[in-house]
């Protein structure tokens, strides 16, 4: 089977009492994703492309369990997700997130070791499993051992942003969601980090879920391209089929 499928995935965000929408009487909900079919091969990387505010985080916090849906049904690896109260630790394990910046998305206070054993530490690994674990991950990603006790604010952008990749793969997920990966990077760094990806995604049978606005960047990775259109997955289909017409 697929290792994601959604079916007619819906989100609507309920808006408080005493909004300006309610007051005008337009909308009592706002519908950030509507009927969306897309299932995601194992091994594919998928990129999701459409301008801000067209539902591309709603989706992705979706898959990952952040959000439930209003209606429709995920499935993952076959199985029905359910409600974010009900996942286990194994079914949070099975999705890692990379966020668009590294800095806002590891914690300051964490040195590099303590941001990557984070998870496993929250998944009952103890100490000496641990160590050996973040070893192994932070030479994976290419950050030197001499940075491990160093802070976020201490290291360069890409370095953070492969910290990021390393924590995103702690407990061997078999999805990873990249919401704009390179898009806060230095042009000059973003290729190294899209190549380190690739090399882990083959290396350890990743399939990935990117967001990027940057045709570059879904040319670069994507097996396949979904555009959506204010909350609407409109087309699904190779990159350069998607791309090529008129
Ligand atoms: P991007 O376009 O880079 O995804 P956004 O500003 O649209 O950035 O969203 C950033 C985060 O803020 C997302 O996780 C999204 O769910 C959340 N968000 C966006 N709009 C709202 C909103 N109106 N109210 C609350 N949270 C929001
Ligand atoms: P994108 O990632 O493509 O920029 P988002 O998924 O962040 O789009 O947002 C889709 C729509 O849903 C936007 O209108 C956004 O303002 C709204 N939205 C996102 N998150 C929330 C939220 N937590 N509460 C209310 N509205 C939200």
């Amino acid at each position: 089977p697929p290792l994601v499928e959604l079916e007619a995935v819906s989100k609507r965000y309920s808006l408080s009492e005493g909004t300006l929408e309610r007051l005008l009487g337009t909308e009592e909900s706002l519908r950030a994703v509507t009927d969306v079919d897309l299932t995601v091969q194992s091994g594919e990387t998928v990129a999701l492309v459409g301008e801000s505010g067209c539902g591309k985080s709603t989706l992705a916090n979706l898959v990952t369990g952040l959000e439930t849906p209003t209606e429709g049904t995920i499935r993952f690896d076959g199985r029905t997700v359910g409600p974010a109260a009900e996942r286990t630790h194994d079914d949070l394990a099975a999705v890692g997130v990379v966020f668009q910046d590294p800095r806002s998305s590891l914690n300051p206070r964490l040195t590099v070791e303590k941001a990557v054993a984070e998870p496993l530490h929250s998944h009952g690994w103890n100490r000496e499993r641990r160590e050996a674990r973040v070893q192994e991950l932070l030479e994976q990603v290419g950050v030197p051992d001499r940075h491990a006790t160093s802070y976020p604010h201490e290291l360069s952008g890409g370095q953070v942003q492969r910290v990021a990749v390393a924590r995103a793969i702690a407990l061997e997920p078999r999805l990873v969601v990249l919401d704009e990966p390179v898009s806060a990077l230095d042009v000059s760094v973003q290729a190294r980090i899209l190549n380190l990806l690739a090399d882990l995604q083959a290396e350890l049978d990743l399939t990935y879920l990117c967001i990027s606005h940057d045709l570059g960047v879904v040319e670069h990775v994507a097996d396949r391209v979904a555009v959506m259109y204010l909350g609407e997955l409109m087309e699904v289909g190779p990159v350069d089929h998607v791309f090529d017409q008129p």
